[in-house]
């Protein structure tokens, strides 16, 4: 298929589901004739045989990706379309330059077609917090299609395209993932380039991709993981092709089934589709051990004052002075403050006003120094479990499905949507989601994490699991 009709095919999906404002609102900004105009130019460039920075190439035509309809978070800076964060105070904003990932995935022959709606700064796990309004499920409009990143979430769900880029800080590929019933990796700290993705909590971040087959999010992740020069905390190692571990046989794959992620209260339907996950792969030559961290109790509490406290501190440049929106007040301080207080949605507002609180003399030893104590804990229970001989372990992604738009108001109960998932961010390993089955019609996903760089696991567990469940017939 040429760049243009698989672009035009993209757009024709998005109308049909409704993808904009008046439908999933997954979409916050597009330009059609953009995107089609790009298109034009590969099929050009293929055509001519010249590579995408007009080398000639014998390989044209056969670009990683070949001509793929991408969306991506509006926190990933590109040059083209808005980069606005889902916030008030970025209206309007454009980057003037773009972020490795995007670089390196138009590289490989991909054309973002849009930015995708998500909760404001990433703040969120329903894509409810966002100034362009909420992006409904399309798995079941009624629903939220989780956070932050349900936006890219919603677009691949949605088939309008099969890969998508999204951040995580605490699970916001992941739980989305789950929620609209994609997959969804996020990878090791340090695997793939930060250089213009929007910072949120940078001791936590990572660029993340959906995917709608365990194949697609391999496939995104080989194009954009490796050191780049442009951000010191990408690490130059090797980058397995991980497309290749969908021919790995899990033969002798120790998997470990943490209890923690298991408890009484866990709904049994959602512990029975992990369960069952665990079962086939035991059916495929893997090992599967229950094991402890026993830690994990302590993510939520220490990932909500770490991420704050980084936030307050990333989240100051948004003063009215150099990005988007300034609203007029009295003086310089008043301006800050009317600007600063008319910008931020009531989520950021209260992260910054707790970050700055744990910070400030004082609570800092009380409250962020013990926090940084507790996470190393966390991470070494992980360290631990892996050097016993654990290779992967699997838990549930969410401790529910997706829930109803508007059912959550307290913040604390959202919060724990992330705590299957915000202690891989504070451990800094990388985790996968896969779906794994069904509750009330609604996706079930089923985590996979591993040691830090070991993503290739993290994808023969995957490839495994999908494999099993499609040739059954109960892909879900
Ligand atoms: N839901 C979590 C939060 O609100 C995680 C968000 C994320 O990973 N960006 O902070």
């Amino acid at each position: 298929m040429s760049a243009v009709a698989a672009v035009e095919a993209a757009f024709r999906r998005a109308d049909e589901v409704r993808a904009g404002p008046d439908g999933l609102n997954a979409f916050v900004h597009v330009d059609r004739e953009a995107a089609v105009a790009e298109a034009a130019e590969l099929d050009r460039m293929v055509a001519e045989r010249l590579d995408v920075a007009g080398r000639p190439t014998h390989d044209a035509g056969r670009s990683p990706l070949g001509a793929r309809p991408i969306a991506v978070k509006d926190n990933i800076a590109t040059l083209g379309l808005p980069t606005t964060c889902g916030s008030r105070i970025l209206a309007g904003y454009r980057s003037p330059y773009e972020a490795t990932v995007v670089r390196r995935l138009r590289e490989a022959g991909a054309i973002v077609i849009a930015k995708t709606n998500m909760d404001e700064f990433a703040m969120g796990s329903s894509t409810e917090q966002s100034a362009y309004g909420p992006t409904l499920n399309p798995v079941d409009r009624t629903r939220v299609p989780g956070g932050s990143s349900g936006g890219s979430a919603a677009a691949v769900a949605a088939g309008i395209v099969r890969i998508a880029l999204g951040s995580e800080t605490g699970g916001s590929v992941r739980q989305p993932a789950a929620f609209c019933g994609v997959v969804g990796v996020k990878p090791t700290y340090g695997r793939v380039s930060r250089y213009g993705l929007v910072a949120f909590a940078s001791s936590l971040d990572q660029v993340g991709v959906f995917g709608k087959t365990v194949d697609d999010a391999a496939h995104g992740l080989s194009v954009i993981a490796g050191h780049d020069e442009r951000d010191s905390t990408s690490i130059d190692l090797p980058v397995p092709d991980f497309r290749a571990a969908a021919r790995e046989s899990l033969e002798g794959l120790v998997i470990g089934r943490p209890r923690e992620y298991f408890p009484d209260t866990l709904d049994p339907r959602i512990r029975d589709v992990c369960d069952a996950a665990a079962e086939r792969l035991r059916g495929l030559g893997a090992v599967v051990r229950d094991v402890s961290l026993p830690h994990t109790s302590l993510a939520i509490p220490v990932y909500y004052i770490v991420a704050p406290a980084e936030a307050s501190s990333n989240l100051a440049r948004f003063d009215g002075v150099r990005y988007g929106l300034r609203l007029a007040g009295d003086g310089l301080t008043g301006m800050y403050e009317a600007t600063r207080s008319g910008g931020f949605g009531a989520e950021v507002t209260r992260r910054i006003l707790l970050g700055t609180y744990v910070l400030s003399a004082g609570y800092y030893d009380a409250y962020y120094r013990k926090a940084m104590a507790i996470r190393a804990l966390i991470r070494q229970d992980f360290v631990r479990v892996f050097a016993d001989g654990v290779h992967v372990l699997l838990t549930p992604t969410a401790p529910t499905t997706a829930f109803r738009l508007g059912a959550i108001s307290d913040p604390y109960e959202m919060y724990l949507s992330d705590i299957y998932t915000a202690t891989a961010n504070l451990a800094g390993i990388p985790g996968i989601s896969v779906p794994g089955g069904t509750v009330d019609g609604l996706p079930v996903g089923v985590q996979f994490l591993a040691t830090h760089f070991d993503e290739y696991r993290l994808f023969a567990a995957a490839y495994a699991l999908e494999r099993s469940l499609t040739e059954q017939g109960e892909h879900p």
